[in-house]
């Protein structure tokens, strides 16, 4: 139920794209893991479903496709992704690769969907691509594995509605752009009412259920989320993903993040009422790693997959 594997990571500076992020978290979680669950193994790459072009094209547009899939296109589609810039002479690897291994990080989206539909619950140490848009990719995300791992089990007959649950710091405006005319998956998002998207320009799409949380609103986060989840027990759903990035906590580094502060408890409070929710309505659930930068991300992570571990038995 835990899907991880060393060559899952991004690992841009072997590329050349020099961003303060840490390639190594998903290491850091599993050996936190591992502590405690010796038996713990990594994901066996050759049994990796991979995605294809056609998975892709069922939520991004043609002509950032074909973009993405030329030389030029894809160097230029990655910086936008990306926000930083191209040191060549840095790179040990070239750029087709980074290509390969993005892709590999959509497959391992999709078949930790199909391991959460067998085990009812799944933890990718990778994914939540949430503010990868229809057109272009955006803020660290080059392409929305949520949704393309989504469309893709849809597709297969295996589920026909989902909900994505996002707690990520940030909006997940990409995951509510492009399922913005699709009745079949909702989206719930829980986020920092300000600092998200940095570009005022790029238009502002709402989520199903969005629950702005404004500076120094802390101590009313657990009780919007209650409220949120609330508003959709209406609905049935046949497969939940929960974007559940580590980034509202209060020691997260990254600058952008600064608008929440969420305590250690506070996080773990928050994984476990989504947990229990999706729980009790037996619905299948997905969690993925989204934002979640410096020191104190793997232990948020860690805290709360090794309270389902030991729940689980
Ligand atoms: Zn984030």
């Amino acid at each position: 139920m835990i899907l991880y594997h060393p060559r899952l990571a991004t690992e841009l500076a072997h590329y050349g794209i020099n961003l303060p992020l840490r390639d190594d978290r998903s290491d850091q979680v599993f050996g936190l893991l591992k502590k405690h669950f010796p038996n713990l193994a990594p994901f066996d790459l050759e049994n990796l479903i991979p995605i294809c072009r056609e998975d892709i094209a069922r939520v991004h547009e043609d002509g950032f496709l074909k973009r993405w899939w030329s030389p030029e296109g894809f160097l230029e589609e990655t910086l936008r992704a990306y926000d930083c810039q191209f040191v060549a002479s840095s790179a040990v690897a070239p750029l087709e690769e980074l290509r390969e291994s993005i892709l590999r990080q959509v497959s391992a989206t999709y078949t930790a969907i199909e391991m959460a539909l067998e085990e009812s619950f799944c933890f990718y140490l990778g994914g939540g691509m949430h503010h990868a848009r229809k057109s272009f990719g955006s803020g660290f995300c080059p392409l929305n594995d949520i949704v393309i791992a989504l469309k893709r089990a849809q597709s297969t007959g295996r589920i026909k509605t989902a909900l994505v649950i996002d707690t990520d710091a940030h909006h997940g405006d990409g995951t509510a752009e492009v399922t913005d005319n699709d009745e079949s998956i909702s989206t719930l998002s829980i986020h920092m009412a300000q600092g998200w998207p940095f570009d005022s320009e790029l238009p502002r799409v709402n989520s199903d259920v969005d629950l702005p949380i404004e500076k120094g609103e802390e101590s009313i986060y657990l009780e919007q989320l209650g409220k949120g989840l609330k508003s959709l027990e209406h609905k049935s759903f046949d497969f939940v993903i929960v974007v559940a990035g580590a980034d509202p906590h209060e020691h997260d580094e990254l600058k952008s993040t600064e608008e929440l502060k969420l305590t250690k408890e506070q996080m773990l409070s928050r994984d476990m009422m989504v947990y229990k929710w999706c729980q009790e309505r037996e619905m299948p659930q997905l969690w993925l790693m989204a934002g979640g930068y410096g020191e104190q991300a793997p232990h948020i992570y860690a805290q709360f997959i090794l309270k389902v571990l030991h729940l689980m038995g």
